[in-house]
């Protein structure tokens, strides 16, 4: 059967690779895996991605899982790892070696940033990063040695975008590679691969997990490219566990609904804020006043859970709002079923002074709102009276 809705294949894509009769797949909470004969041992050993040899290798319950975040992106295949980082790291790491360019926007996950920018130079590999909200400034960077072209959009914690079509557009002219981190948007809001790009990676820890309960990462592309993902895998060994493995395909069962209430949750309480007096400004893509809402709109068909809003005040105004929250928790991470806030002056002044975080547009007073799944009229309660009190 052909499936095409978004909760149908996240529910049923996976059927056909269940062997048992059971609704809710079995945990293949195992290492290793019996072979039935030494010819069936030998076919075996000399596999790409068995799912029934070693579990660094494969593993049954990652292939539900695995198969059903392909469909879902629109890709051929995916592989499953520990962690986000595991499979940026893995992702770029596979396609690179000493002597390649790397051109990558400015503003990254801190991860992303700290392997492109200290840990890739060791290894003979430069990377050169660019403002990504002009396309051009990626055309500009590229050398005769770029082999990839890695973006993220939205940024965290601006909500700043990166216009995948003319990224993918720019990329396939000069045969480099692409990988973007669809982790703040989700296959929900946004389809990288249809738009033109290679890779698309997760931090699976976020929206897919969805339950703050698991960490994990994904890689989704070509049937040719994961397998050359899976080769270096298999050494760099950001293996996931089957536990969790399940419990993110279990995950998986409802992305569809509650992306979609994270969606109307953030776009609720954005405008409320925007609204308020004591309030500066609001980044967030959904809304009219965001400098990139016409690409929002076009490459994006919802604005997440993730916003970001600027006070009219200072630090001690942000740390006061922080503390007067009731319901939302202080905490990091995100794509929760919890609302949670983090104060990114406060969280990077260790590594960043004032002036590197005002170039990088982060004010004292900006605080991150990863908005969850309470019901609407609770949020925006609870930050009325968190702004009454800063
Ligand atoms: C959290 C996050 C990561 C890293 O993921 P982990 O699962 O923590 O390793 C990477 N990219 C983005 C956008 C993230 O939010």
């Amino acid at each position: 059967m052909n499936l095409k809705g978004f909760q149908t294949k996240a529910i049923h894509v996976s059927d056909s690779f269940n062997s048992t009769a059971a609704i809710s797949a079995p945990i293949w909470q195992t290492s290793t895996f019996r072979a039935r004969s030494s010819e069936h041992f030998d076919e075996l050993a000399h596999d790409t991605k068995p799912t029934e040899y070693y579990t660094r290798y494969g593993n049954p319950t990652h292939r539900q899982l695995e198969e059903t975040v392909a469909a879902l992106e629109g890709g051929e295949a995916a592989l499953v790892t520990g962690s986000g980082m595991g499979a940026i790291t893995t992702s770029i790491m596979s396609l690179l070696q000493k002597g390649d360019h790397v051109v990558a926007q400015q503003s990254l996950y801190a991860g992303t940033k700290t392997l492109l920018e200290n840990v890739l130079p060791k290894w003979g590999i430069e990377c050169t990063f660019v403002d990504q909200t002009n396309p051009a400034n990626f055309a500009e960077a590229i050398r005769p040695s770029t082999r990839l072209i890695y973006v993220e959009t939205p940024t965290n914690p601006l909500m700043r975008l990166t216009d995948l079509r003319a990224v993918a557009e720019l990329a396939k002219s000069r045969k480099i590679t692409t990988i973007i981190d669809n982790t703040l948007a989700t296959p929900v809001n946004q389809l990288p691969l249809e738009c033109g790009i290679d890779v698309v990676v997760h931090s699976t820890t976020k929206y897919i997990g969805g339950h703050s309960d698991v960490t994990g990462g994904v890689i989704v592309s070509s049937e040719a490219l994961i397998e050359r993902v899976w080769n270096h895998h298999i050494v760099a060994g950001a293996v996931l566990s089957p536990f969790d493995g399940w419990l993110l395909l279990r995950s998986l069962r409802t992305l569809g609904v509650r992306v979609e209430r994270h969606n109307q949750n953030a776009l609720a309480l954005a405008r409320f804020l925007e609204s308020h007096p004591k309030v500066d400004r609001v980044n967030y893509p959904g809304l009219e006043s965001h400098p990139q809402h016409e690409l929002a709109r076009r490459q994006m068909s919802g604005f997440t859970g993730l916003l970001s809003v600027e006070l009219r005040g200072n630090y001690q105004s942000a740390k006061r709002f922080i503390s007067s929250l009731k319901l939302v928790a202080y905490a990091v991470s995100l794509g929760g079923f919890e609302s949670l806030v983090v104060h990114p002056a406060a969280m990077w002044s260790k590594h960043l002074s004032p002036d590197q975080l005002h170039s990088m547009g982060v004010s004292e007073s900006l605080v991150r709102i990863s908005v969850g799944l309470e019901d609407e009229g609770d949020l925006i309660n609870d930050f009325a009276q968190a702004l009454e009190a800063s």
